[in-house]
């Protein structure tokens, strides 16, 4: 009969998977389950918190993929039995599939933070999951005095999206420096170096004062705050380091140490805190049948990314084709470009093609492939990265939700 494809996730990875699954054999029965109606992609809601972006610019449905031919449920998928090949729904459905593909993202290591969770996490915002807390986090620096300060805690590596907490600090800098220039960021790194760096603190000096006394943002290396932060004094909006220095803000962004999503823990199919895969399918280790790929695997040398999300999963949705047909799967190769956003006219990248290592099972950066924005680039040059990011924004959601 007809072959069946169950897809766990709505994000990048699992969206780009159910979109090319369709394209590439229209016979095989595609079920994407996401437990949300609507997604908010991470990518450009550092806009939205620096005032340059509406928040339903980053919102995206489901009804192109639903125009593809893909079933989607809007469900949580609560357990996976990997032998009988089922899943099964918070809403007490059961699915059965040939082939399982799992890209449910991130979660947080909340125990490594004492005095934060979850519920602390409504007021005190990671926001690294987009959507409400997005908002929330904008109204608080809307609502912060001019004079206040922000605390951005970025967390050790590795984790969704490497240059996520610096652009971020850029583009509140960018709406502070506009409309609330007393203000201060503070970073309370748990690394001692971050993504991009050189190119980050380059645009620092020249948009907002960095190295100064008049800096609008102040980097703690990792090494001053003994990695990280070790509590959160929600009441008194207190961050404590694991030195025991205590750094007060008006508006704390606190983002916890990550590991695969919940159901991927739920199901066995981390070793760790992250997925093991064969790289040239995205294949489980652990589990035959059920391949999991985006924010939840282990595919270093790409980040955690949503363009790595996107090119996986089209490696990923090849291989599952071949393999429901009896082929080998074809020999892949991947990208990714990480563009940030250091200001409104000030954008900086890094870009990779990799291929795969039979040998090592690994993805592999292609010597010569890519690179990074150089030092010194021309303003003309920094405002293109920046109409480059916005059009990558604009093809990549078009691909990933059709
Ligand atoms: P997700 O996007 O997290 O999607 C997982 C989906 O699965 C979610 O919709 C979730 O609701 C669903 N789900 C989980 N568990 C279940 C379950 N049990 N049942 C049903 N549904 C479930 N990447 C870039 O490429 N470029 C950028 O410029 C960029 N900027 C970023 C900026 C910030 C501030 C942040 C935080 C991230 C940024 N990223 C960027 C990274 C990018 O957002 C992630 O790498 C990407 O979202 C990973 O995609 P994914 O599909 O693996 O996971």
């Amino acid at each position: 009969g007809e072959k069946k494809v169950v897809i766990v996730g709505g994000g990048p990875g699992g969206a780009t998977v159910a979109h090319y699954m369709r394209r590439l054999d229209p016979s095989i029965e595609v079920t994407l389950v996401e437990r949300n109606r609507v997604y908010h992609t991470c990518f450009m809601s550092n806009e939205v918190l620096g005032g340059f972006r509406d928040l339903e610019r980053i919102r995206f449905g489901y009804d192109g993929l639903r125009k593809k031919g893909v079933k989607v449920v809007h469900d949580t998928v609560t357990a996976i039995d990997a032998d009988a090949r089922k899943v099964h729904l918070a809403g007490g459905k059961t699915l059965g599939y040939d082939r399982l593909v799992v890209a449910p993202g991130i979660d947080f290591k909340w125990e490594t933070i004492e005095g934060y969770d979850e519920q602390v996490a409504g007021t005190i915002p990671h926001a690294w999951k987009a959507g409400p807390q997005t908002a929330t986090l904008r109204k608080q620096l809307e609502a912060m005095p001019d004079g206040g300060t922000v605390v951005i805690c970025p967390p050790p590596n590795p984790f969704r999206c490497p240059p996520g907490p610096y652009e971020r600090a850029s583009l509140i800098a960018a709406y502070l420096k506009r409309h609330k220039p007393r203000s201060k960021i503070i970073i309370l790194d748990a690394k001692a170096k971050f993504s991009k760096q050189g190119l980050f603190m380059q645009g620092w000096k020249a948009l907002y004062g960095y190295g100064t006394d008049n800096s609008m943002i102040d980097w703690v290396s990792g090494e001053k705050t003994d990695y990280g932060i070790e509590r959160v004094d929600a009441a008194t909006r207190t961050v404590v380091t694991k030195f025991g220095d205590a750094v007060k803000g008006d508006v704390l962004n606190v983002i916890p140490a990550q590991k695969a999503g919940a159901i991927a823990h739920a199901a066995g199919l981390t070793d760790g805190d992250w997925c093991p895969v064969n790289k040239q399918t995205f294949e489980s280790s652990i589990h035959p049948g059920v391949h999991i790929l985006g924010d939840a695997s282990v595919a270093a040398a790409m980040p955690k990314s949503g363009y790595a999300a996107n090119s996986q999963a089209k490696v990923c949705a090849a291989a599952v084709v071949a393999l429901l047909n009896d082929q080998a799967p074809p020999e892949p190769s991947y990208v990714n470009t990480c563009y940030s956003i250091v200001g409104p006219d000030w954008g900086i990248s890094v870009a990779a093609v990799y291929r795969y290592n039979r040998e090592k099972n690994e993805i592999e950066g292609v010597k010569g492939a890519g690179g990074l924005t150089p030092m010194d680039a021309t303003p003309e040059h920094r405002r293109r990265e920046v109409a480059y990011a916005h059009s990558w924004f604009n093809n990549i959601t078009r691909d990933i939700f059709g």
